[in-house]
């Protein structure tokens, strides 16, 4: 844990989040201020600064990452969706600790 990450204060319950699902390595919580009808963000409990930080022992989670972001867009009844991570601050990265963004329920446009 980094304790000066917000994403591991809120894997650690220190910070509440409503949270869509868990377990040992990943934790799916709605986002804060959803930019969709449907946003969550699906993160490691490990902490990993972002994209640029994930190393070849992480391949596992991160597959599950993606595959269970998937699969809880279709639980909450959205079939089309984005699901992106931000890589720094130009890329619009604001927490330095890895999260897919799923959002979906209104059109999407085009990422610019
Ligand atoms: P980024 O811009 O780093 O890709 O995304 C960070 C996301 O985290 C933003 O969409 C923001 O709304 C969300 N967020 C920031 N602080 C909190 C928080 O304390 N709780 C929750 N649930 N989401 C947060
Ligand atoms: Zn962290």
């Amino acid at each position: 844990m980094d304790d000066t990450c917000l994403f591991c204060k809120i894997v650690a319950k220190e910070i509440p989040a409503k949270t869509l699902y868990e377990d040992d390595d990943i934790l799916a919580f709605w986002d804060i201020n959803p930019q969709a009808p449907v946003h969550f963000l699906v993160i490691p409990k490990k902490h990993i600064v972002g994209p640029s930080g994930i190393t070849a022992e992480d391949e596992a989670i991160i597959g599950k990452l993606l595959r269970v972001g998937a699969e809880l867009a279709k639980e909450n009844d959205v079939e089309h969706f984005r699901l992106i991570a931000n890589n720094g601050e130009q890329a619009g990265q604001i927490v330095f600790h890895l999260h897919f963004h799923v959002m979906g329920g209104r059109p999407m446009g085009k990422l610019g």
